[in-house]
């Protein structure tokens, strides 16, 4: 976890925020190479959800919702954490995150069982804070995550807002799908089943973030909300989880032994069935949440229906049969794959010469820069045919020109950021316009016509 932290910030990728100011507990700034390394993942994932498929469509609703879809969502009142505090050193944590140490697995259990067990363990004096060691927590309270603001002008000062002027920034992005049903029932021409598909920032007040991006309090969903008649869910249910696992295996290419399913025992409020899809993070020591699939039911649309007053039901074109579709949802934490791919992709490798590198083997289509371009050694003449091919990859996909050091430490730089390949114009170049590419796992080198490194990259990614 370390070294990828470091990386991340020594090579421009990810920066924890405000840190001029002592920093800002689990929210992170995306860097140059970061940012570029999440619209990729975002574009293949868009790309596979929805340009190539016929069956659904994309939407991108507000942040901000009328407050009352929070209510009729069930969040308001439920969408909580326990939470726990030491009373030595303050320390916030999470009651069922803090029990899995001692083997239990209390995911969506009472707050009621969680301090059963708590006052449990305590009494066998086996509880202690985490940080400081001491035995003196408070009981479980349970949390809540939405995050609240407010509309208006408020007079005064923030403490004085009215309740009526509460805000709240969205906790999930399927709320806006949800609430857009009937807009795209009526605009556009789509029967059952179908699909809206979604990216955008969610936020949540988590109680403990030490996991780097794993867990952050603002954060990025990619989500699919798939609706079916209620006869056919099992069958699309079972689609999506393969369709889903396929996707990690071929475009991220996730080895098999590290992703795999885990069944929810303890459903949420809207959930009649619920997976995990699990990734087996090396830096958090095991597998891990990426992705949940869910079956969601009728409870979202009824419950809008109920708080809003208009209905938002299903006319079958053929059978005329009215009801209420039912939900599959797919939901993926952007920045938790990121997170994923630098956990699989970051490599300390030994090499024949006795030196060592780091090296991020991500697959190329997602690499934050696919080529870069140096001259071998300063010259003006090797300097300006450089630019010339770097200038025209450009146009073609993310190309960087590098001529501020020496070969060996312009491979290195560009192995720590992921570049699939490096491109070398040296005096041979000038005479018979062919250039070296060095390839970014195996280090091989392999000389090409110039003219053709676009087609040759192009066929690698
Ligand atoms: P957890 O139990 O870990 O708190 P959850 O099961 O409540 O998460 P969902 O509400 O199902 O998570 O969210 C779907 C996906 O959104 C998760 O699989 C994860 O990838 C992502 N996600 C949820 N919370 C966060 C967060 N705080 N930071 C980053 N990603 C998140």
């Amino acid at each position: 976890m370390e070294d990828i932290i470091a990386l991340c910030k020594r090579r421009g990728f990810i920066y924890p925020s405000s840190e001029i100011y002592g920093g800002m507990a689990a929210v992170y700034d995306y860097g140059p190479y970061g940012v570029l390394l999440k619209n990729n993942i975002q574009d293949a994932w868009w790309k596979n959800m929805v340009q190539y498929r016929q069956d659904v469509i994309g939407l991108d609703s507000g942040i901000f919702m009328h407050p009352t879809t929070w209510k009729a969502s069930g969040h308001v009142e439920s969408f909580s954490d326990p939470q726990i505090d030491c009373r030595v050193c303050n320390n916030r944590i999470r009651a069922d995150h803090m029990l899995k140490k001692y083997g239990y697995d209390f995911d969506r259990v009472s707050v009621e069982e969680i301090n059963k067990t708590l006052s449990e363990l305590s009494a066998k004096g086996k509880l202690h804070c985490d940080k400081c060691g001491s035995t003196d927590m408070t009981e479980a309270r349970d949390f809540n995550l939405l995050v609240r603001t407010n509309f208006g002008s408020p007079v005064g000062a923030l403490k004085d807002m009215k309740e009526e002027d509460v805000v709240y920034a969205r906790g999930e992005t399927c709320q806006g799908i949800y609430l857009n049903f009937k807009n795209i029932l009526d605009s556009m021409r789509v029967k059952l089943p179908f699909g809206i598909a979604q990216v955008g920032k969610a936020f949540r007040n988590e109680i403990v973030a030490r996991q780097f991006i794993f867990r952050t309090r603002e954060f990025e969903q990619m989500e699919l909300q798939y609706f079916v008649h209620p006869r056919d869910m099992a069958q699309k249910f079972d689609y999506w989880i393969e369709e889903r696992m396929k996707w990690y295996f071929d475009v991220l290419c996730i080895s098999k032994e590290n992703l795999r399913l885990k069944k929810h025992d303890k459903l949420a409020h809207y959930a009649k069935s619920a997976y995990d899809i699990q990734y087996n993070f090396k830096s958090l020591n095991g597998f891990d949440e990426i992705e949940g699939v869910h079956q969601r039911g009728d409870w979202d649309l009824t419950r809008h229906s109920k708080f809003s007053g208009h209905e938002l039901d299903y006319t079958d074109p053929t059978t005329k049969e009215k009801f209420v579709p039912h939900i599959m949802e797919t939901s993926v934490g952007l920045n938790r794959l990121v997170f994923m791919v630098l956990d699989f992709a970051f490599k300390k490798e030994e090499l024949s010469n006795g030196k060592s590198r780091v090296v991020l083997q991500l697959p190329p289509s997602i690499a934050p820069i696919k080529a870069a371009v140096f001259p071998l050694q300063k010259d003006e003449k090797l300097a300006n045919a450089a630019k010339n091919i770097y200038t025209n990859l450009c146009k073609e996909f993310s190309v960087e020109y590098d001529d501020a050091g020496n070969i060996g430490k312009m491979y290195r730089r560009q192995d720590e950021i992921g570049t699939p390949f490096c491109l070398t114009i040296d005096y041979q170049s000038l005479e018979d316009n062919t250039i070296t590419i060095r390839e970014r796992d195996t280090m091989r080198q392999v000389r090409v016509a110039t003219s053709e490194s676009a087609s040759y990259i192009k066929d690698k990614l």
